[in-house]
């Protein structure tokens, strides 16, 4: 049974002194032993993070890591940089792609970055408007897996805990969702996608499927009632206690379910 997962990306928001008390509300509000917490707040709010987390079982995840151990970057952080500090990593978010130029090749370095020293990781994909509106989102998400996986070892990959998050380009942060049944079918997609970069139908199916893209307390029901989706990649609503005790808590319904379905 693949988990359910609520990850929070906090992007570009709090500064250390605000993060932990932030997180501890969270924590507070979304306790649920059946769902996989996960709060990604920026760089310098990691340690404030992990400080507040301790004991709650929320994990602590980066947004970012470079593609090299260490050198000259200025401004950059590795993944070694990252022990202590977080357990998990967001991997080619679109605002990444967008601002910083990242590419599928880069991010598949990054992948075997965040593998090697442990990190789990949230690998996005996702397509743009106009790539929707001609009816391409299949051909842009496939090409985007087998460039960020090419050359991963599947067992070490599945191993570190893969996970894929589908965020269509134009419904983050926009307020406008992708439709639950276009998620599911997504999903599927991408499934058979992994599957067929020689992991197999048996390992692809155990990388659990997160959908991003104005996720909130109110809409984020259609979705988990999709059995290919997993859980949630989480903007803007992550930053409200409210909104991200809803979500926890509707996540938990479907984790219920799914655990009484396989008995
Ligand atoms: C995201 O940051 O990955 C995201 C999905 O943002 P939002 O929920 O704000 O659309």
């Amino acid at each position: 049974m693949r988990p359910i997962i609520v990850a929070a990306n906090w992007k570009m928001h709090t500064t250390a002194a605000e993060a932990g008390a932030l997180a501890t509300l969270i924590a507070g509000r979304t306790q649920h032993p059946d769902v996989v917490r996960v709060i990604c707040p920026p760089y310098v709010c990691l340690a404030a993070v992990r400080d507040a987390l301790a004991g709650t079982g929320v994990a602590v995840g980066a947004q970012n890591v470079h593609h090299e151990l260490a050198g000259a970057h200025t401004g950059e952080i590795s993944a070694p940089m990252l022990a202590g500090l977080a357990t998990w990593v967001i991997l080619g978010h679109s605002e990444r792609r967008r601002e910083f130029g990242e590419t599928d090749e880069l991010i598949n370095r990054k992948l075997a970055r965040a593998v090697d020293a442990g990190l789990r990781p949230i690998l996005c994909v996702g397509e743009q408007v106009t790539e929707r509106e001609a009816g391409r989102q299949a051909d842009v998400v496939a090409h985007q897996l087998r460039g960020c996986l090419s050359d991963h070892d599947p067992a070490r990959t599945l191993g570190a805990g893969l996970v894929i998050a589908y965020e269509p380009v134009w419904a983050i942060g926009t307020g406008r969702s992708a439709s639950p049944a276009d998620a599911a079918t997504m999903s599927q997609l991408i499934t058979r996608t992994i599957a067929g970069l020689g992991w197999g139908q048996t390992a692809a199916a155990k990388v659990p499927v997160l959908y991003g893209g104005s996720v909130t307390s109110a809409n984020f029901g259609d979705f988990m009632t999709e059995p290919g989706i997993d859980g949630a990649l989480v903007g803007g609503a992550s930053l409200k206690p409210d909104e991200m005790a809803g979500i926890v808590a509707r996540a938990g319904v479907t984790a219920q379910a799914r655990r009484a379905a396989v008995g």
